[in-house]
């Protein structure tokens, strides 16, 4: 297999028909950027909320700018929506795999709706389709869709994707790279000419080491946050100020800027099932992944640090009202997997408070959740904070930031606030009347 590492060239491939199977946080840009390329797109979801929301022009998740690009691909006619896979995938060229791939019980990353969704749509492929995994996988999951497949005129193509939920669009728009791998050249070269002229750096590569390279990124990517959270604790333990060192680490071009913010802990969809994931494929295949381990145990315990933090501040968790300003498991989405500020939340209501969250995109369907039993939802940030003994910022929405802090502390039993997120001025706050605790400052 060849590989190259320039996009091969600025022209844009012939339209072509496209399904794209699970309309999720990542099936829903990618829908709409080959849309937005002239290509002819069915979004199959089976989901009846997701499906219905997205019929009635609506989206079913939160993220900026992905309403506008669905509405376009729709006024062109260019997107439409069916129910089931089977029916999407009639007569289509190339069929994308977006489905959900969480962890299993011992850290592996579950394959089954792969393997459903590819078993279903075997026998209804086109002949010549090809099959594009953008699913998150282990290696050898390309011969599993192939096998699940059993078809010799169609072949697997593994596509990784980088999105960032909050910059979904963006990034699906102008991504950094693409990586293809497969073994079967000819089918390599057709889906790297969807993405052809995007203006990213085009990897071509082996399955194995395509699926690799997606959860080295994410490991990579979820480490270097561990590695600032444990300075900022090394910061607190020495009286050191996490800010002004992270400006004296990420000014060094090798080392930048980007995840580079301490925090409650990394979350998400992502990074902790596929660090999980890679740590348990390294055991599988004979390699202890310490490094990783490490990363994955110090990003527990800053979950645990938060957590005493607020408790520090409250005194006695038992019977205290505490605000909590973000569920999310960062900004710009409604993503709450696996979020640490769920994580927080769940920890304060099991040592008896009575927790009481404000986060922009909850709503009266989150009123039943599961991850928010017990819990009062409140309609703004103020409400929140009623009476309650510490407010804590565990997601980093910026209209935290520009709030009246001087109501906020009007509306509080007593004003403390646990800035998970070192998203508030501590000088500012402490002018206000707070007590304030930061990440690795003070
Ligand atoms: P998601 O849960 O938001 O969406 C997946 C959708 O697939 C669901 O709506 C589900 O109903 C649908 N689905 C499952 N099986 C189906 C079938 N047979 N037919 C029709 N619909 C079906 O998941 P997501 O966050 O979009 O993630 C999808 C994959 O992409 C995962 O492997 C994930 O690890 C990976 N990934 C996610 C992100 C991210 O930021 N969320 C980024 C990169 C990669």
């Amino acid at each position: 297999m060849s590989r190259s590492h320039t996009p091969r060239r600025a022209a844009r491939a012939p339209q072509s028909k496209i399904c794209v199977i699970g309309a999720g946080y990542v099936g829903i840009p990618t829908a709409g950027v080959l849309a937005s390329r002239g290509h002819d797109v069915v979004l199959a979801e089976r989901d009846d909320y997701r499906f219905e929301e997205l019929e009635k022009g609506n989206l079913p998740i939160v993220e900026p700018g992905l309403q506008e690009l669905i509405d376009e691909g729709r006024i062109a006619e260019r997107i439409h929506f069916v129910r089931s896979a089977v029916e999407g995938v009639q007569d289509c060229d190339f069929v994308f795999l977006c489905v959900p791939t969480p962890q299993g019980d011992d850290g592996a990353a579950d394959l089954s709706y792969v393997k459903e969704a590819s078993l279903e749509i075997g026998p209804h492929l086109a002949p010549g389709c090809v099959v594009i995994n953008k699913s998150t996988v282990p290696v050898g999951t390309a011969d599993l869709v192939a096998r699940a497949i059993g078809r010799t005129d169609i072949s697997v193509v593994s596509n990784p994707e980088f999105l960032r939920e909050g910059t979904a669009v963006a990034d699906s728009l102008h991504p950094d790279r693409i990586v293809v791998g497969s073994n079967d050249a000819h089918a390599a070269s057709a889906v790297a000419e969807l993405f052809a002229g995007m203006g990213g750096a085009m990897v071509l590569t082996d399955p194995t080491t395509a699926e690799t390279i997606k959860y080295a990124s994410n490991a990579f990517l979820a480490t270097k946050i561990s590695f600032v959270n444990a300075m900022a604790a090394l910061c607190e333990a020495v009286g050191a100020d996490i800010k002004d060192l992270v400006l004296g680490l990420g000014f060094d071009k090798r080392i930048g800027f980007e995840f580079l913010s301490p925090g409650p802990g990394w979350g998400g969809s992502c990074f902790p099932k596929d660090t999980a994931a890679l740590v348990h494929i390294g055991k599988e295949h004979g390699y202890e992944f310490s490094l990783l381990q490490g990363a994955i145990d110090c990003n527990v315990e800053q979950i645990e640090r938060v957590t005493a933090k607020i408790a520090t501040m409250a005194g006695d968790l038992k019977g205290a009202t505490i605000g909590v300003w973000g569920v999310t498991f960062k900004a710009e989405t409604d993503d709450r997997r696996s979020s640490p500020a769920i994580a927080i939340v769940r920890k304060l209501v099991d040592a008896g408070a009575r927790v009481r969250v404000y986060d922009p995109t909850l709503s009266e369907r989150d009123r039943d959740a599961e991850d928010l039993a017990g819990v009062e939802i409140t309609s703004d940030p103020f409400e929140a904070a009623r009476d309650a003994k510490v407010v804590a910022l565990l997601t980093e929405w910026q209209m935290f930031r520009w709030l009246d802090h001087a109501q906020v502390s009007e509306v509080m039993e007593v004003p403390a606030i646990v800035d998970a997120r070192n998203l508030l001025d501590p000088d500012s706050m402490k002018r206000h009347g707070f007590r304030y605790m930061g990440i690795g400052r003070s």
